[in-house]
């Protein structure tokens, strides 16, 4: 039988704790803030960051919103970002990726406080993360280690294959698998574009991410017998629906559902658990910054 994971379901259970760290914190009058920062007119990102807003409410976290013009000069999100860094109410900094191409998107990740960065973009949270001694877990990698967990897949030991290799993604993915921490103790091989026979290598894999943005490119011939797939990938199809496109995975769900014993859907796996953990990281700034313990899942 093979399990289908519900991301939404494992997502609220962690939020509950979650929402239970948040009142300790209220006990000790220490309310989360997390701020979000929008220079983009694309209705996706506009979409997201209303999300997490709506997360955060939703969890008694504070949400701070920022809009900046498309074409507002580089210097004055710079400046933005520095008064948030300078803000105590605020935890939490995040700006909404991608941001125009007249702003370099490497700034931005440097001028967000290490402290507050809790995407874990910010170099300094990627050399923690490598070292073993993450400040901050990235959302997506990290709500795919609670979803294996919750779903009693042990990755000590066994060869995980991870299909892409960005920085928000496959990267930070790769370098959980191999800490030596719960979670990971993984033989992790990484693929990307120019990876000879891709095929051979997913075959291979006990764990399989599939984090490529190509539409249902992975299909049951590609895996083995038993292995547990989570599929990263959200990509917008022309469909005969009402919207005229639906959304599919980097797998094809019905042929890899008959190899896998465990299994994410898109959507409704990894989508949900990328937001909880966020909320998770601005729960932890609060309480790294305060100094008031909580006990987070
Ligand atoms: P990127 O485009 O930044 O990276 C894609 C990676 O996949 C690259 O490393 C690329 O290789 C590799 N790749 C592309 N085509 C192939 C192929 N044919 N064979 C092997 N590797 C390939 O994407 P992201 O990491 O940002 O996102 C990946 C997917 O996950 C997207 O669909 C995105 O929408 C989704 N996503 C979902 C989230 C969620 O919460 N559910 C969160 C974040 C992303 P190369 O480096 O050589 O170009």
């Amino acid at each position: 039988m093979t399990r289908v994971l519900d991301g939404n379901a494992i997502g609220d259970r962690i939020r509950e704790d979650l929402r239970g760290c948040v009142e300790t914190l209220a006990d000790a009058d220490v309310r989360p803030g997390l701020a979000t920062v929008l220079i983009s007119e694309d209705p996706a990102s506009a979409t997201y960051v209303s999300m997490k807003q709506d997360a955060c409410e939703d969890l008694g976290i504070e949400s701070f919103h920022h809009e900046l013009d498309t074409d507002a000069p580089a210097q004055r999100l710079y400046d933005r970002i520095d008064e948030l860094n300078d803000d105590p109410s605020v935890h939490g900094i995040l700006v909404q990726m991608p941001v125009p191409d007249h702003v370099d998107d490497r700034t931005v990740l440097e001028r967000v406080a290490p402290e507050k960065d809790v995407d874990g973009f910010h170099p300094e949270n990627v050399g923690r993360l490598v070292a073993g001694n993450a400040r901050y877990k990235p959302a997506t990698p990290h709500g795919i280690q609670k979803l294996l967990a919750a779903a009693d897949v042990d990755t000590e030991g066994k060869d995980a294959v991870v299909v892409g290799r960005s920085d928000i993604v496959g990267k930070p993915m790769a370098n959980l698998l191999i800490q030596k921490d719960e979670g990971g103790n993984a033989t992790v091989t990484v693929c990307h574009s120019r990876t000879k026979d891709l095929s051979e290598k997913t075959r291979g894999a006990d764990v399989l991410i599939a984090a490529a943005g190509v539409p249902e490119m992975i299909d049951g011939s590609m895996l083995s017998e038993g292995v547990a797939v989570v599929d990263v990938g959200v990509n917008r199809v022309d469909a005969d629906t009402e919207k005229g496109y639906e959304l599919v995975g980097d797998v094809e769900f019905e042929s890899a559902r008959e190899k896998a014993s465990v299994i994410t859907p898109v959507p409704g796996g990894v989508g949900p658990m990328t937001i909880t953990m966020l909320l998770y990281n601005t729960v932890k700034a609060a309480s790294r910054r305060s100094g008031v313990e909580v006990d987070l899942p």
